[in-house]
């Protein structure tokens, strides 16, 4: 069996933003319970955090999983406000692109319902059912996230893939929220 452990191998190449357990490594607070498939853009985060710190400034992985079918990275800084906007951003970023990306293989994917659970994949790799844009056709990666101010300043944006930037957009009906 292959020993290689991609999360490991990620926290490795990023050290300054993952404390390891030496013993455990799986264990480590920050070690990526999700797929394979997201490890790009889970490279691309730490490639920006890193960018975004600057010399002083520390910055640690809480948790990096999978829920609902999205990525869910939480962190805490010792940073600048400047710095956490940036990190903050970065997040969105990873966040946004988890919904378009197939946690198995990597590829363009969106959310399919597989008996209840929520799960981000290419059409090779679905099982279930096509989940409806939570705002309706043509809202596809539209979604609502917070911007790190110090307070809830929550807005719209769009994701685009291909560019992978967000841009801001007015908030859609609210007929599909919950
Ligand atoms: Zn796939």
């Amino acid at each position: 069996m292959a020993t290689e452990d991609w999360g490991l191998d990620l926290m490795r190449r990023h050290r300054r933003l993952f404390r390891i357990n030496a013993d455990e490594p799986f264990r480590s607070a920050g070690y990526p319970l999700c797929g394979r498939g997201w490890r790009d853009l889970l490279d691309r985060l730490c490639a920006r955090i890193e960018v975004a710190l600057r010399e002083g400034e520390t910055f640690e992985f809480v948790q990096i999983k999978q829920k609902m079918g999205i990525l869910r990275a939480l962190w805490d800084a010792e940073a600048s406000e400047d710095t956490e906007d940036k990190v903050g951003h970065a997040v969105n970023l990873a966040v946004a692109r988890s919904i378009c990306t197939c946690e198995v293989c990597g590829r363009e994917g969106r959310l399919f319902n597989n008996r209840g659970w929520l799960e981000t994949r290419c059409t090779d790799d679905a099982v279930g059912e096509i989940l409806p844009p939570r705002y309706g056709a043509g809202f596809e990666n539209v979604r609502r996230f917070r911007r790190w101010r110090g307070h809830a300043d929550m807005y719209f944006a769009t994701y685009d893939r291909e560019t992978d930037t967000l841009t801001e957009v007015p908030p859609p009906s609210r007929k599909q929220d919950r």
